[in-house]
């Protein structure tokens, strides 16, 4: 019998306390998934803003712990929620780093000192854990905010007890995020200055705080098959695909899997209608009521309604919208979008708001409420990434049987299937190269479909009935703390 494994969950968001992206989904689900398999989780992230004004009932834990930073000893208040009655949330506040209108960039760019906001995060991680004697078996952070931590079990901590037997498992959620510093920085981490070399945290020059999660982990892993294998080319591992080639036999490949207790039509509070694969009819209701939130004519009702919830990055292919904008509102169509992000795109899309304003809804706005209604109302689902971890946008379309169309890259490769109107199998439309004409055929495509109501009834099931829940993805995560504690015991 295996014994119940602690797991430290170290992240620098988790819904529903503070969320930018997909990583916020996934540490705010997965814990939750890993309770019933056996693991007590712990969960700490920082006390931002957002969080203090939250409403959330959290308890000041009375003591400050002190952490290290550079030359100086900074104090850090602790406070505790839950993220269900079994998971425990320790966030750690400093008003200096946290206290902040946004969590790492304004929309003019990064903070100027994301170093010192997050090396002290990562610190004062582990000084949590020995504050409240916590010994993890394994220490699971994400993304490069917390890239640190086994860099530092494996040196200033090495020593400690209380992480004698702790294996440490990195998730990378997007590569091209790595927290590269200045080299001045690194007498901040307090690190010994030999892991300041090409085979350790030095990158060209500068300090990489992810590159200190892949060099020194025990296990690492990105948020699907595909995207781990691509991130080990130039392509997409913005650097990092050599030291990852080198750690490739561990790196994994998980799956995000979904929370259907907040994205599923049949009980989604936004709704104002429900449905499910047996009854489709709610989900016309819920298009024009979309339509309405925008302000669009309900005339539209009839026409293929295209939707998009997202960041406003480079990353998710609006390079290639633009292109095909004008020829795209040159057919019967609606689009929606929600997303914030750079400030090119919100001009962008203002424009577009402007000289479409019959056909096209634009919200520039992060907002959650909207996003389910979308995910109801639209028809399609447009995912035009140039890469995508894994992405979670097009996983809860598929629930609301609204039909992703995408580029095959990352995870989005990994959970859409091409449509095959001859076998009726596949959940969306997808085209490889990243090419605007390419994006334009398979919207056609998928337009052409939706003029077939047998036809696109069918795709509508198929999409459905496509399950990633989290079941699967938490039961990957087990066995992947295993292999990372085997790793551990094989090299301690
Ligand atoms: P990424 O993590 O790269 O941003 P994902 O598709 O993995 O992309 O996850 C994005 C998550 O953030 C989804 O849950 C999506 O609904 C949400 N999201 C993104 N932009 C917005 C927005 N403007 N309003 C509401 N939710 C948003």
């Amino acid at each position: 019998m295996n014994k119940p494994l602690r797991i430290l969950f170290a992240t620098p968001e988790a819904v529903p306390f503070a969320k930018t992206g997909g990583l916020a989904d996934v540490a705010g689900a997965l814990p939750k998934f890993l309770h019933p398999l056996g693991c007590e989780v712990i969960l700490v992230m920082p006390y931002y803003r957002m969080v203090k004004r939250s409403g959330f009932p959290l308890q000041y834990l009375g003591e400050e712990i002190e952490v290290p930073l550079g030359d100086e000893t900074l104090r850090a208040e602790v406070y505790q929620g839950y993220l269900d009655k079994n998971i425990p949330v320790y966030f750690i506040g400093r008003d200096e780093f946290f206290d902040r209108e946004y969590l790492y960039s304004t929309p003019k760019g990064d903070y100027f000192d994301n170093a010192e906001r997050f090396v002290f995060f990562t610190r004062a991680v582990l000084h949590l854990a020995r504050h409240i004697q916590f010994s993890p078996d394994v220490i699971h952070h994400h993304e490069w905010q917390t890239g640190l931590i086994p860099a530092y079990l494996k040196s200033i901590y090495g020593n400690d007890p209380l992480f004698g037997r702790t294996a440490t498992v990195f998730t990378i959620h997007n590569i091209a995020y790595q927290g590269l510093f200045k080299k001045e920085k690194l007498s901040l981490t307090g690190l010994p200055p030999e892991m300041y070399n090409p085979e350790g945290i030095e990158f060209w020059e500068r300090i990489n705080l992810m590159k200190a999660g892949i060099v020194y982990g025990d296990a690492i892993n990105t948020v699907s098959q595909k995207y781990s294998e691509e991130i080990q080319n130039p392509e997409y591992g913005y650097g990092l695909e050599g030291i990852l080639r080198k750690r490739r036999k561990d790196l994994y490949g998980i799956l995000n899997g979904v929370d259907y207790q907040d994205w599923d039509p049949s009980h989604d509070p936004h709704l104002i209608a429900r449905y499910d694969l047996n009854d489709l009819s709610g989900k016309k209701e819920c298009k024009k009521d979309l339509l309405k939130e925008y302000g669009l004519p309900l005339s539209l009702e009839k026409a293929p309604l295209l939707g998009m919830i997202s960041r406003l990055a480079d990353q998710k292919g609006f390079d290639l919208l633009a292109e095909i904008i004008d020829e795209l509102f040159t057919f019967d169509i609606g689009f929606v979008l929600l997303g914030t992000g750079e400030q090119k795109y919100h001009d962008l899309f203002s424009r577009i708001a402007q000289k479409y304003p019959q056909k096209a809804g634009i919200r520039i706005a992060y907002d959650d409420r909207l996003a389910h209604k979308i995910e109801a109302g639209a028809d399609l689902f447009l995912m035009p990434s140039k890469y995508e971890p894994c992405g979670l946008n097009q996983i809860y379309s598929l629930k609301y049987g609204t039909i992703p169309v995408v580029r095959a890259t990352g995870g989005l490769d990994d959970t859409i299937t091409h449509f095959d109107p001859s076998t009726g199998i596949g959940n969306g439309f997808k085209f490889a190269r990243y090419d605007s004409k390419d994006f334009l055929n398979q919207i056609k495509t998928a337009m052409g479909l939706y003029a077939q109501p047998e036809r696109w009834t069918k795709l509508i099931r198929n999409a459905m009935a496509s399950d990633f829940s989290w079941q699967r993805s938490a039961e990957a995560y087990l066995q992947l703390y295993r292999k990372a504690l085997e790793k551990k015991r094989g090299t301690s």
